[in-house]
């Protein structure tokens, strides 16, 4: 008997479907609510800001997890997890106490370091590649802009500098590819309330093609993806999930996917558009807004989204030139002061407020000997830092660095300053 993990051959086929290359194609008639196959993870990662909240192995939720005795940031349900999980915590385990706060690579590096292993590993197809094999997923090389070329480089320079230690590391194009092939083929794992759980690959799930309107939804069991009819599909149709968030009107739902997946949907609901009026609903009170200026709101709304998009992305631009200056600058070089205030604000705008705590405690103490002894910069400094640390409970840290704001700002302020008066509510407060 076949495992009920396993997609079954005689209800799925992979076929080639037309102008869409290859795709996956229904045997038998499915009905909304069937799971039509199960994919366990190829490999995965659980996500930084998640540790402590779930296994690293299995992804369980539960309180009470046991800590990795060795780096003391990985938490497992048991003994039997965590030995499983071994051969790929042991990449990051001596790494992350080695690199203290400095260890920072991208989950597609994390993603991508456990690939490698995994490769080695599996000498034969793996259950989570029943369907559709690690090695015959689309890189889209060809595809790739300078700005995707520079990202997968840093990427690379990153996977050198934080892993080297475990790795004979493939060629610099074998890299590229594969990396590639994981920011087209990887899938993000999230919670019920979809939050961002980690990253895994299910190169089965993966052979599915994209639609707007699609006939099956994936969701996460664990580390295993569950693929269930949302539609009712009939024996020979094909099979479609989405790559996207189905929210958007059309134009900026084929720019995604131009973008991330170098494809141009043809569904039915790009063809006919029929739900964008309603998602680009006109507000009805008051006087009517103009043709020109819905226009105008439209590019100023898409612009606004993609900025705040792109802020992740700053942070990643941040890390990546402080790890450069790094090789010749020490950490108290106002050039390397310069990119981690950005970083700080990037951390700031994204509310990623540990993040923005551990730049602020870098900068500060060399702030204050660079400028003047009386400094908006280095009072505001320590003000941030006082309310990010009273913020997160550690009330004796923010005092501390409130009490050095005060006694700034009551120089350059004046004791009468409502700014003073509002600090020193906060020093009384908490
Ligand atoms: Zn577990
Ligand atoms: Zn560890
Ligand atoms: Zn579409």
């Amino acid at each position: 008997m076949r495992s009920a993990l396993r997609p079954m051959p005689e209800e799925l086929e992979r076929f080639l479907s037309e102008g869409k290359g290859r795709g996956l194609r229904a045997r038998r008639n499915f009905h909304v609510g069937d799971l039509i196959f199960t994919c366990p993870a190829y490999t995965h990662v659980l996500t930084v800001n998640e540790r402590g909240n779930h296994c690293e192995y299995c992804f369980a939720r539960k309180e009470g997890l046991a800590k990795c005795g060795r780096c003391k940031l990985a938490f497992y349900c048991n003994i039997s997890c965590q030995k499983t999980d071994w051969p790929m915590h042991k990449l990051e385990c001596a790494s992350m106490c080695k690199f203290g706060q400095n260890w920072n690579p991208s989950e597609t590096v994390r993603l991508t370091a456990r690939i490698l292993v995994q490769q080695k590993l599996q000498t034969e197809i793996t259950p989570s590649e029943e369907l559709l094999s690690l090695n015959e997923f689309e890189s889209n090389l060809d595809q790739l802009d300078n700005e995707k070329r520079e990202l997968i480089e840093s990427d690379i320079a990153a996977l050198h500098h934080f892993y080297s230690k475990h790795f004979d590391f493939p060629d610099r194009d074998t890299l590229v590819q594969l990396f590639a092939k994981v920011n087209c083929n990887g899938f993000t794992i999230e919670d019920e309330e979809l939050s961002h759980l980690g990253s895994a690959i299910f190169p089965s799930v993966a052979l599915m093609n994209h639609s707007c309107c699609p006939n099956v939804i994936v969701t996460y069991k664990g580390t295993c993806a569950e693929v269930r009819a949302v539609k009712e599909i009939n024996a020979g149709e094909e099979i479609f999930t989405s790559y996207i968030d189905l929210l958007y009107p059309t134009e900026d739902r084929q720019d995604r996917l131009k973008d991330s997946y170098f494809f141009i949907c043809d569904c039915r609901e790009c063809a006919t558009k029929a739900k964008d009026e309603e998602k680009l609903e006109i507000r009805k009170h008051g006087e009517i807004p103009k043709p020109h200026d819905i226009k105008d709101m439209i590019k100023y709304s898409r612009n606004a989204i993609e900025e705040f998009r792109r802020a992740n992305e700053l942070l990643e631009v941040c890390e990546l030139s402080l790890d450069k200056m790094g090789a010749v600058f020490d950490d108290n070089n106002v050039y390397v002061l310069h990119m981690m205030y950005q970083a700080m604000g990037v951390c700031l705008y994204m509310q990623d407020w540990e993040g923005a705590l551990r730049y602020g405690q870098k900068i500060v103490r060399p702030y204050s000997k660079h400028y003047p002894p009386y400094s908006l910069n280095v009072a505001s400094m320590w003000l941030k830092l006082g309310r990010l640390d009273m913020g997160l409970e550690n009330h004796s840290a923010g005092r501390r660095s409130l009490r050095k704001a005060l006694a700034i700002m009551e120089v350059v302020h004046g004791k009468e300053h409502p700014y003073v008066a509002e600090i020193k509510k906060e020093l009384e407060g908490k």
